[in-house]
């Protein structure tokens, strides 16, 4: 089995690593060069737990994994293609941008010389496979190619063990040989009783977006519950805890925080609105997910800005955390970034740490001073936003914290820290929903 996978981002390069290592010939093909050059060094070219070492496995001892520009060239001898490149939101009107997905499968068309199954990978809406199809169709026949949509899951952060251990396979198609040809190319986690999905185009692509919608939902609905704890002095944690506990409800995505942020959420509850508008159907509870997610940063913001009371000019705050999640370097679309340009706008300096984003953030968000540690991003600041919840945020030496700030306060996004230990410190307290 030879695999070609386009697109060398967070799933394409994982994806094409857990094939490595299930055993695959894997070819990974990108535009970005000075991308390419990177993971052939070894060194992968975004912060994700456990990729180096499969890189080093895979492209110097096993050698199953090759790097490559030549699209042209390694889907001749391809098996099955994988198309992994972004998605991302169109600016103008929501929907998925799929230029790049469309260049790919242009490029593919012409150059196809043997049966090959053509995947979806990436996120994309219902009827892009089928498009796909066509396209192909108008450069070959039938008999030389299928396609299929195999929507993926993994979380950043998680995305070996994601891969490797998913809850389920989607596999979406209309042929016999290519459903076949799927399974065998998943057969390892098969073996490991995986359940697998076989279904049609359209349904495999409706599932991916509507899994995350429905997570992102239950965000925004455990978000919006936080404002009401708030005003009546209710907990959210506790609300949140005893709803999980219902079987039929479950407690994972019920944390309140500053709203969902990443390359997935967001643009993914926006274009599963936009396509089913334009296919006459409204998805409105979608619709109010995004719009109260975008409203919630903001919302956080000025919450912050209106305990100095909106005086923040010159006012230096703390910021720890920018990523848009813990164990990622990705600052796409990420709250904290949103928080902290509102905060800027208002006149503030901002210091801060995350422990593996700050080369991105530098690349866009030059006003943001950058520490070597929590400690130093504390010196001399009038109080500490807890952004992102990474691991090392959680148990900080508090007591250091207090005599470093200015003015001892917390502003705890994520609810990481238990207000009363703190208070007894001597050090005020806001967390969310309580
Ligand atoms: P990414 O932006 O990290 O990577 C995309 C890669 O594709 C880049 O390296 C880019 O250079 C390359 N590329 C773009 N056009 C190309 C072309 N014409 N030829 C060759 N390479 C090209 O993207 P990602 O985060 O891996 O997401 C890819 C898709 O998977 C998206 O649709 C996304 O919604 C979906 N997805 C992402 C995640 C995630 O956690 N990131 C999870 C599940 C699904």
């Amino acid at each position: 089995m030879k695999i070609v996978m386009v697109g060398t981002g967070y799933v394409g390069l994982v994806s094409g690593l857990c094939f490595a290592e299930f055993g695959y010939e894997t070819v990974c093909i990108d535009k970005n060069q000075s991308r390419l050059n990177s993971i052939i060094s070894g060194k992968s070219p975004f912060y994700e737990p456990g990729l180096d070492n499969l890189l080093d496995k895979h492209i110097n001892s096993t050698k199953r994994l090759i790097l490559s520009s030549d699209l042209a060239k390694e889907i001749k001898k391809a098996d099955v293609i994988f198309i992994t490149v972004g998605t991302p939101s169109r600016r103008l009107d929501d929907e998925a941008d799929l230029s790049s997905i469309f260049d790919v499968v242009k490029e593919i068309a012409v150059n196809i010389s043997k049966y090959s199954v053509i995947v979806t990978k990436s996120t994309v809406p219902v009827g892009t496979t089928r498009k796909i199809k066509e396209i192909i169709l108008g450069q070959i026949s039938q008999d030389q190619f299928d396609v299929v949509a195999n929507p993926e899951f993994l979380r950043e952060g998680s995305a070996i063990n994601d891969f490797m251990r998913p809850d389920r396979v989607v596999i979406g198609t209309d042929s016999k040989k290519s459903e076949k040809i799927m399974k065998e190319v998943y057969r390892p986690l098969y073996l490991l009783d995986t359940p697998i999905v076989s279904t049609t185009i359209e349904t495999a692509e409706i599932i991916k977006y509507a899994s995350n919608s429905f997570l992102a939902t239950k965000i925004s609905f455990i978000n919006e519950v936080a404002d009401l704890c708030e005003v009546v002095g209710a907990d959210v944690q506790d609300v949140a805890k005893a709803m999980g506990l219902d079987k039929r409800i479950g407690s994972k995505f019920l944390n309140s925080g500053p709203g969902f942020g990443g390359s997935c959420f967001p643009k993914d509850v926006k274009a599963f609105f936009a396509t089913a508008k334009k296919l006459g159907v409204d998805l409105s509870i979608v619709n109010s997910v995004n719009e109260s997610n975008q409203k919630r940063p903001l919302k956080i913001a000025s919450r912050i800005s209106q305990y100095y009371r909106n005086d923040l000019k010159n006012t230096t705050l703390t910021i720890l955390g920018l990523s848009f999640k813990p164990n990622t370097d990705d600052i796409r679309d990420s709250t904290s970034l949103i928080i902290a340009r509102k905060l800027l706008e208002k006149g503030v300096r901002l210091k801060s740490y995350d422990p593996q984003a700050m080369h991105n953030v530098k690349n866009e968000m030059n006003e943001i001073l950058i520490c070597k540690n929590a400690y130093e991003a504390c010196e001399q600041s009038s109080g500490l936003i807890i952004a992102t919840e990474w691991n090392e945020f959680r148990a900080l030496d508090l007591r250091r914290v207090k005599s470093l700030l200015v003015r001892p306060v917390i502003f705890d996004l994520h609810n990481i820290y238990n207000p009363s230990e703190i208070s007894i410190l001597g050090i005020e307290y806001f967390g969310i929903g309580k």
